[in-house]
């Protein structure tokens, strides 16, 4: 039977489960990664290794190294399956008490005396979790899937929930979240490690104390700690610091001119695994948040990311019936051929959009209700405007 590409794709998106039908389900992974587009212009042949599209033998050359010592470092790492080494270095920098990283490294570790452990050990009659006694008690469990922990997460100014398809391991997703992306935000970082303390606290206090802690209390404790440490350890970003202690003029956000709107766009990707989201907003000449996105997406590079962000924007402009629309990007390889790029410091928003959809973190309703980290970007970019830069 022969099949077109065309066999594959319904309503503009790859029909996953038909593609793993004719073709593996690695191969069919990679192929969902393929941007399809949106403008129905004809098919043509490109090298996808290089930047114009163009096959060169030494870009052939490059990409086929690179595949091979991509693959040779997957084959080492799979003789050992072992807490990514990537988390060590970043649990350590968190800005949090010596005792929380610890407490961090044995629940990756998975050598936390909980319920599931005591039991294969004989220690312990039942597995059970002690607080809601229906599954066992897994590091996974006493985080993230206890109906207790879930409501201290749901919150949380993180708003987190988790999906259970997704997270397996608490070491995996940790990695991902303080390390995996490139940069961060240590304030997420810190609070995530707060959450995880408290709530290990709160079960630990009922296990002792046969009390049950209240998920909002135990939340604003997490919240209470991280702030306190942050605020003595880290330099206050401080919105109403005399104008913005920042380089210069032109690394400070700014609004369109009066009757445009800006949308700023970014890509986070991680190329360990492949991960990616895109970040948008639009805000008006006041900076006013009209809407925005925050995306996890399929993509290969972390130019397509920062590609598909830019499309996603013209999409949305669209869809806001917007006319005069300034789309800003900090890509400079992307933007080299349409425009001038702007620094990384005016586009701090989109960029935390773009990591949250990576790490699959952007809580829902953020662009009437952000959480506090990003909160506190916008009132940082908002402070421009009101002190006259940019
Ligand atoms: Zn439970």
């Amino acid at each position: 039977m022969e099949m077109r590409v065309e066999d594959f794709i319904v309503n503009g998106v790859w029909d996953f489960q038909k593609l793993k039908m004719w073709v593996s389900r690695e191969e069919a992974i990679q192929i969902r990664r393929i941007p399809i587009s949106i403008s129905r212009c004809s098919d043509k042949l490109t090298w996808a290794f290089s930047r114009n599209g163009e096959y060169t033998v030494k870009s052939g050359y490059i990409e086929m190294k690179r595949s091979f010592d991509a693959r040779m470092s997957t084959a080492k790492a799979g003789l050992s399956l072992q807490v990514p080494s990537s988390l060590w270095p970043s649990i350590w920098k968190i800005k949090a008490l010596p005792k929380v990283k610890h407490f961090l490294w044995r629940l990756c570790t998975n050598s936390l005396p909980l319920k599931e452990n005591l039991f294969k050990r004989r220690c312990n009659l039942s597995s059970l979790c002690p607080i809601c006694e229906l599954e066992p008690e897994t590091p996974e469990h006493l985080l993230f899937f206890c109906s207790w922990a879930r409501a201290v997460w749901l919150s949380s100014s993180l708003s987190c929930r988790f999906d259970r398809s997704r997270l397996k391991r608490v070491d995996l997703w940790l990695a991902e979240v303080f390390g995996g992306v490139v940069g961060g935000d240590e304030s997420v970082f810190a609070l995530v490690a707060s959450i995880c303390w408290f709530i290990w606290k709160g079960r630990y206090f009922f296990v002792f104390e046969k009390k049950t802690s209240d998920p909002v209390l135990t939340k604003d404790l997490a919240e209470k700690a991280c702030d306190e440490f942050l605020s003595v350890r880290v330099k206050p970003k401080s919105c109403s610091a005399p104008p913005l202690a920042r380089d210069s003029a032109t690394s400070v956000w700014a609004p369109p001119v009066s009757g445009f709107f800006k949308a700023n766009v970014d890509g986070a990707f991680n190329p360990k695994d492949l991960r990616a989201g895109l970040g948008v907003i639009f805000r008006d000449f006041e900076g006013v948040v009209l809407d925005g996105c925050s995306i996890p997406v399929f993509a290969s590079s972390c130019l397509m990311v920062e590609a598909l962000a830019v499309r996603q924007a013209v999409r949305m402009a669209r869809d806001l019936e917007l006319d005069n629309v300034v789309i800003e990007s900090d890509c400079a390889d992307l933007v080299n051929s349409i425009g001038s790029d702007v620094n990384r410091q005016c586009n701090l928003v989109a960029d935390w959009l773009a990591k949250a959809a990576v790490r699959r973190m952007c809580p829902l309703g953020w662009v009437f209700s952000p959480p506090s980290s990003l909160a506190s970007l916008l009132a940082l970019d908002a402070c421009g405007i009101r002190s006259g830069i940019g």
